[in-house]
């Protein structure tokens, strides 16, 4: 599909660097045009109302019932997935994979970049221009923060950022969300503690910003070389949101918590090897962390882990990052479907 997709400077797409096509008169069969996500991108959580989350959850909702009913079925056969990912990943590209399998949709998977001509040197507007060619959308994961930007500025075909560097993972921060509502049924007035790498883990910051959609409290758990951007600092601020910064995971702060978000250290980010011995290792849930804990709370990672939760915790009830990755393939069929205009 090519000029199909609307304009992107109304939230529609175009692209500059080539002669305008002539429109075509149509849309394939059983696109729906007028659905609200048709044709666009998801780069970042900023793109979302809290209208926008409950058409998600509501069409994630109702993914997993025909997953349960029937396994799968054909809403986007004869669509294909682009699966470009320049950064390691296992359940982002398997989820993918599986949410447009599940869907009847099949599945260009370009996973090691050196066999591409990525490592030829070819740039990302190149290679996605190429992939588009081919596929009706494009899921990337870069090193790079604003690399989702920049190959939806060039692709005509709906982009999703998969992850960009250490910028944003949206796609990761729905799925989370819609863990907790899934979870706990309720976001009003909860608290969230988010804990670990706060500086690099863009599912953090993901995450929080789309926290600030709703009346909960947030706290940040992390040693000083890993404290949250500023900038999302003052964006919870000038929103209002009540946030609180510690260094330590105390028994008061657990009891407090509906929702535990533990992350990783993110080593590969790390330009001196020095400051990660530094702080790796600093905080690991254990039985004894969650003593404390209230019975109605969850505790939830973006994984994988590398020994920040004790594997004795994975029994608790209360852990729920093993159906965390779940919910993930729900979300994500939901997003395949919506920016290719049948949800
Ligand atoms: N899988 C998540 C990400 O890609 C979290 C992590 O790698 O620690 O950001």
């Amino acid at each position: 599909m090519t000029d199909h997709y609307p304009d992107k400077e109304n939230g529609t797409k175009t692209r500059s660097s080539q002669p305008p096509r002539k429109k075509s008169p149509h849309v394939p069969f059983g696109d729906m045009r007028t659905a609200p996500w048709y044709g666009k991108d998801i780069i970042s959580v900023r793109q979302f109302t809290s209208a926008d989350l409950d058409y998600v959850f509501g069409v994630a909702h109702e993914m997993r019932e025909m997953v349960e009913r029937v396994g799968t079925f054909d809403l986007l056969k004869g669509k294909i997935l682009a699966s470009l990912f320049y950064e390691p990943s296992t359940r982002t590209s398997a989820s993918f994979t599986a949410a447009m399998e599940r869907l009847g949709g099949s599945v260009i998977p370009i996973n090691e970049v050196t066999y591409s001509s990525v490592a030829k040197g070819e740039s990302l507007p190149d290679t996605v221009r190429t992939l588009e060619c081919y596929a009706d959308v494009i899921v990337l994961r870069h090193k790079e923060v604003g690399s989702a930007a920049q190959a939806a500025k060039y692709a005509k075909k709906p982009v999703i950022n998969a992850g960009d560097g250490t910028g944003e993972h949206p796609t990761q921060a729905l799925l989370d969300l819609f863990t907790i509502r899934e979870e706990l049924e309720i976001f009003e007035g909860i608290t969230v503690t988010m804990i670990g790498d706060l500086r690099y883990g863009r599912t953090v910051h993901s995450l929080a910003r789309l926290l600030k959609l709703f009346n909960v409290r947030l706290n940040f758990v992390a040693p000083e070389l890993l404290r949250l951007p500023l900038g999302i600092v003052q964006e919870l601020a000038e929103n209002g949101t009540p946030a609180n910064y510690y260094e330590a995971l105390s028994p008061e702060l657990i009891a407090r918590t509906d929702v535990l978000y533990v992350t990783r250290v993110q080593k590969e980010r790390f330009e001196n090897p020095e400051d990660y011995d530094k702080v790796k290792g600093s905080y690991v849930i254990t039985p004894e962390t969650l003593k404390q804990a209230k019975d109605k709370m969850i505790v939830m990672h973006p994984l994988p882990r590398v020994g920040e939760i004790s594997m004795e915790v994975d029994d608790d009830p209360r852990a729920a990052y093993f159906r965390q990755m779940e919910y993930g393939l729900y979300v994500r069929m939901a997003l395949l479907a919506m920016v290719l205009g049948k949800a």
